[in-house]
């Protein structure tokens, strides 16, 4: 049963490590994310953009296919199905189709309505046992074709926004989504600290996973980031692992142009890079 990630978050503050989101794109995504978390004993958060929502044939053909995993692979791990980026009325949609979390980007509009919007999609999610993720700061990088500058948070409007009850916040302190330039500054611990020191226990999220270096992640981890999203480096291990089997011709032999011959590689390259990443984030054995 899919569960929301309130009791993840606060064990993950608790224990001093970070739950991974990882999003999905389609089945063999999912199966990968879902069978790398039941061996590793690890907590999971399965994310879907609007985006990926629509290609996946709408949020209830997602949720249908995530319970119907959940129950054949017998998952035990706590699984939160969460909205990753939504606008409001994706949020709506979600949680009417049985997603367990969802996150609520309201960060593009003026504080005062972002907090407003919050506030109606925290009440509804707090009736139905839901956890919700809100955004101050826009995080920079390309965000379903929308590309941001990466600009930090101000730590005054992250208390307010934490204030309203939200489960956890996603904060701008220099990560971007994508891939990381060769000139990027890092990550702004400093902005990290103020944030911490004004919203004290919420749980803090970190989009951009995929090319922070080890040691910045483990600094916002004790910063208290207990919520990780990784993305990009999936789907650049996916297409490399499915470039290679093409490049050397394993489709023209025998029955090697099986779709599920094919796809088989980028299923093992999405569970390497789920595996280094619980482990980096210290998830492992924590469900
Ligand atoms: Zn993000």
């Amino acid at each position: 049963m899919l569960v929301s990630t309130k009791e993840m978050m606060a064990k993950a503050r608790e224990g001093h490590y970070a739950v991974g989101q990882f999003n999905i794109n389609n089945l063999e995504w999912t199966k990968a994310i879902l069978l790398t978390a039941e061996e590793l004993k690890s907590p999971v958060i399965l994310g879907v953009s609007e985006g990926a929502g629509k290609y996946m044939c709408g949020y209830s053909t997602i949720v249908g296919m995530v319970n119907g995993m959940l129950e054949n692979l017998k998952i035990t791990v706590p699984v939160a199905l969460h909205l990753d980026h939504g606008s409001y009325d994706a949020a709506k949609a979600c949680i009417e189709a049985g997603f367990s979390s969802v996150m609520f980007d309201g960060s593009h509009y003026p504080i005062e309505e972002n907090l407003a919007k919050t506030t109606e999609l925290i009440n509804i999610c707090n009736e139905k046992g839901l956890s919700l993720e809100a955004e101050v700061g826009a995080i920079g990088g390309e965000e379903d074709g929308v590309v941001g500058g990466g600009e930090c948070a101000d730590p005054a409007e992250c208390k307010q926004i934490a204030d309203l009850g939200v489960t956890m916040l996603a904060a701008g302190i220099g990560n971007i989504h994508g891939k990381y330039p060769a000139n990027w500054p890092g990550l702004r611990f400093d902005v990290l600290e103020a944030i911490k020191n004004t919203t004290g226990d919420m749980p803090l999220v970190l989009h951009g996973g995929t090319g922070i270096p080890a040691d910045m992640i483990k600094r916002a981890i004790d910063l208290g980031v207990c919520k990780i999203n990784v993305n990009t480096k999936c789907q650049i291990a996916f297409t490399e692992a499915t470039r290679k089997y093409i490049e050397e011709g394993k489709d023209l032999v025998g029955k090697g142009f099986d779709p599920r011959k094919v796809l088989a590689p980028g299923v093992e390259a999405i569970k390497a890079t789920v595996r280094e990443k619980m482990e980096l984030f210290g998830s492992v054995g924590k469900a």
